[in-house]
């Protein structure tokens, strides 16, 4: 099949049998239905649509040499820069069509993070890791499965190692191997659209060593398992989904995340992906987190033109929108979207190749986007609000504008320029409420794909400054012994690119 519509995509997820979804304390059966997940659900569904409208079919379908189909670009392996850059351009055309987060690309990172790491452990010599998950691969693009990513462990205590924690479940675990698959306990916090999913794709959250050996575990697991608990998170304004209106929650379309727990599920072998294997955790890391780095400079600068377009569009219900400095705001929201999209692409088009068909993002840029993303919404949003007034803080409910009694009223008093109605600037307002200061763009944007800090520890990990000092002290006529590369960078290798560069298991024994 590898491609399904957004109406198959609700029939496959309408009913849970197995795994227990609970939204406010109380369980859900019906994801696509309940008010709260809903306009989540609806968001997911986004990512099916896609291949099958006009504007976005080019983009969002890819062909698959695993399967020898047409399949949706979330699914798909990533077989050149072009292929990357194709990616960031979808999740911006996606936050035009939601407003939102539509959750898909978590999982989509978590395929090509696996595709690479067993690739690199089987040129090491162990090979059985990519063999299954090859079949695996293969399974999800034929049936065009809705996969999450799940890889924040709730840590416990931060300083201590997951093999130190007093709660041995701090990090997800395997608690026994049999020989037809592993048993797994502990919970993953944050994960992005789990509920909408069919599917989770769990990986190791950090760096582990030999005595962390259970904690390095990759597999896959349906949703719908026996033993799976998950518990959706509250956001900003949710209440507003479930009071049946069609203005005060718009774009009526969200994100939602959940906490995922894992009550003793068994997991069989050939969804075992990495099994105790702690020596490929830091590469796994790596691959994974610049990946999703890389795909915010899409994602947010999508977002960054509702929010630019709704602004442009409330300048003009109060005709505002020649004033130079309405005009300087504008013009600064577009300087800072472009920047985190620029980003984007130079981190797709300067791609990594760890190992052959295997492509991975340029890890600096990729880095660099998330970090100006860390920052860059939070100034696109109080731009916005400065222009909009501060109505978008105060304005009736849609409740108060459908009211025969206050309608005549509200129309009278929220009305700017003739041509927009009350109803326009109500609507606008809302959407752009909504947007700037949702979950997506403000909270995502700072901790989604590592907080900050997690950045600059690339940063300073991957530059090398005693290169740049050599260019200096060669410069400054000093003496310097240095024999400069012919990169024009001074950047070191990436872990993934030291395990790649290092010898195989072959190798090491002829030695
Ligand atoms: Fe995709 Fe962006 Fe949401 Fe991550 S934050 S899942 S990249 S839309």
């Amino acid at each position: 099949m590898g491609l399904r519509t957004g109406e198959q995509y609700l029939e496959a997820i309408k009913v849970r049998n197995k795994a227990e979804i609970y939204v406010m304390g109380k369980e859900v059966k019906d994801v696509t239905t309940h008010p709260f997940l809903k306009p989540s659900i609806m968001a997911f569904k986004a990512t099916f649509d896609a291949p099958w409208e006009e504007d976005t079919k080019e983009l969002a379908r890819a062909w698959s040499p695993f399967i020898n189909e047409e399949v949706n670009r979330f699914n798909h392996i990533h077989r050149s820069p072009d292929d990357l850059a194709a990616k960031v351009k979808l999740l911006r055309k996606l936050s035009h069509k939601t407003g939102a987060c539509f959750q898909r690309c978590v999982g989509f990172d978590a395929l090509n993070t696996l595709y690479i790491i067993t690739e690199l452990m089987a040129q090491k010599g162990k090979t059985e890791p990519k063999e299954r998950f090859v079949e695996y691969l293969k399974t999800v693009q034929k049936k065009d499965l809705a996969l999450a990513g799940a890889m924040t462990d709730v840590k416990g205590v931060r300083t201590l190692k997951p093999s130190q924690q007093k709660n041995k479940d701090a990090y997800v675990r395997v608690t026994e191997v049999t020989k037809d698959g592993i048993y797994i306990s502990g919970a993953k916090a944050n994960i992005t659209g789990v509920a909408a999913s069919e599917e989770i794709v769990v990986l190791p959250t950090r760096a582990m060593g030999p005595e962390d050996q259970d904690y390095a575990v990759a597999f896959s697991i349906p949703t719908d398992t026996e033993g799976i608990k998950i518990i959706v998170g509250r956001q900003l304004n949710d209440a507003r989904r479930m009071e049946g209106g069609d203005i005060d929650a718009l774009p009526y379309f969200y994100n939602h995340e959940g906490l995922v727990i894992f009550d003793n599920v068994f997991v069989p072998m050939e969804r075992v992906f990495l099994l105790r294997d702690w020596q490929y955790t830091s590469q796994l890391v790596e691959i994974f987190s610049a990946y999703h780095r890389q795909g915010y400079g899409g994602c947010k600068a999508g977002l960054g033109d509702v929010i630019i377009g709704a602004t442009y569009n409330l300048a003009k219900q109060i005709g505002v929108e020649k004033a130079s400095h309405v005009q300087e705001k504008l013009t600064e929201e577009i300087f800072l979207t472009e920047t985190m999209y620029a980003a984007g692409i130079a981190a797709s088009l300067n791609a990594v190749q760890p190992c052959p068909n295997c492509w991975w993002v340029n890890p600096m840029h990729a880095n660099v986007t998330k970090h100006l993303v860390a920052r860059f919404p939070a100034q696109i949003s109080q731009l916005a609000i400065d222009i909009a007034g501060g109505i978008i803080g105060t304005a009736p409910s849609e409740w108060d504008l459908k009211n025969p009694k206050l309608r005549e009223y509200i129309a009278k008093y929220l009305q700017g320029v003739e041509g927009y109605t009350a109803e326009d600037r109500l609507r606008m307002v809302r959407l752009l409420e909504n947007v700037s200061m949702g979950v997506a763009f403000m909270i995502e944007s700072v901790h989604g794909a590592g907080s900050p800090a997690a950045q600059r520890i690339m940063f300073s990990r991957l530059y090398d400054l005693n290169y740049s000092e050599e260019v200096a002290k060669k410069l400054a006529g000093m003496k310097s012994n240095v024999k400069f590369t012919e990169k024009a960078e001074p950047w070191r290798d990436t872990e993934t690119e030291k395990l790649a560069k290092s010898k195989s298991i072959e190798e090491k024994k002829q030695q």
